[in-house]
């Protein structure tokens, strides 16, 4: 390798977060990370699968951790240097419900993330709800419907939840849902009619600055999993993991 040419190439120090990381070679993966000046960010991490490389168990998904990187504007994927662990989340991964609902925030970073797209206040937002699932002791789903909501909102896909989405009418009663906005008015086009419990709990996720106490979240679980992959324009593996467990 020529190493004066790397020698050229600034290094870059930030936190971030692992979505995913596929084998690249016996000693080599590529890693996808959520970064907040970066959005994502794919890094070569050379020799991390070697059995006494330090780095071993960093880039497990989930992790979030001080990366160092060489960046080169050009490249698709940058060379990561260096890394510590910041939090593993073990509340997380230790729970079942917790990493298979949490796959799915994970999943959606990576389709909301663009990048090389500054993204504070999303990742912000993001760390702030797992660390807030990591210890909760309520329904998994639930909290993950409040999460999911948030970093909707924050990426401005987030649902209507007091008007119809279509007319623009103050809604209350006999509500349905669209995928395409929110909540629809009894006369507008709508996907999914929804009862009156459901649309309170929905109600009381958008409002909340905190997760609010209720069980009952699968069934917001769904509008919100369908409605995300309208709006983004993808399926979710994980939703399906999701759907497979609920039902078992
Ligand atoms: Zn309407």
């Amino acid at each position: 390798m020529d190493t004066h040419k790397e020698r050229r190439v600034p290094q870059e120090r930030t936190e971030a977060i692992v979505l995913k990381a596929i084998d690249f070679s016996e000693s080599s993966s590529i890693v996808t990370f959520f970064t907040p000046d970066r959005g994502r960010l794919t890094c070569m991490a050379k020799g991390v699968k070697r059995p006494k490389s330090q780095l071993a168990g960093l880039l497990d998904t989930f992790n979030r951790v001080e990366l160092l990187y060489l960046w080169k504007e050009s490249r698709a994927v940058q060379q990561m240097t260096d890394g510590t662990l910041l939090e593993r989340y073990a509340g997380i991964k230790e729970n079942l419900d917790k990493s298979i609902y949490g796959a799915f925030l994970i999943e959606m970073m990576y389709r909301i993330a663009h990048e090389n797209e500054p993204s504070h206040d999303l990742f912000g937002e993001y760390v702030d709800g797992m660390a807030g699932l990591d210890v909760w002791t309520g329904e998994v789903c639930m909290h993950v419907c409040w999460q999911a909501y948030r970093l909707l909102t924050v990426s401005g896909f987030s649902p209507t939840l007091r008007e119809c989405c279509q007319c623009g009418k103050e809604t209350s009663k006999d509500v349905a849902f669209s995928y395409d906005g929110g909540v629809t008015c009894p006369a507008c086009a709508a996907d999914v009619r929804i009862d009156q419990g459901t649309y309170q709990t929905l109600l009381a996720i958008g409002d909340g600055t905190e997760c609010p106490r209720l069980k009952g979240g699968e069934k917001v679980f769904q509008l919100l999993r369908y409605f995300t992959s309208r709006q983004l324009e993808c399926d979710f593996r994980s939703a399906r993991v999701i759907e497979q467990m609920v039902n078992a």
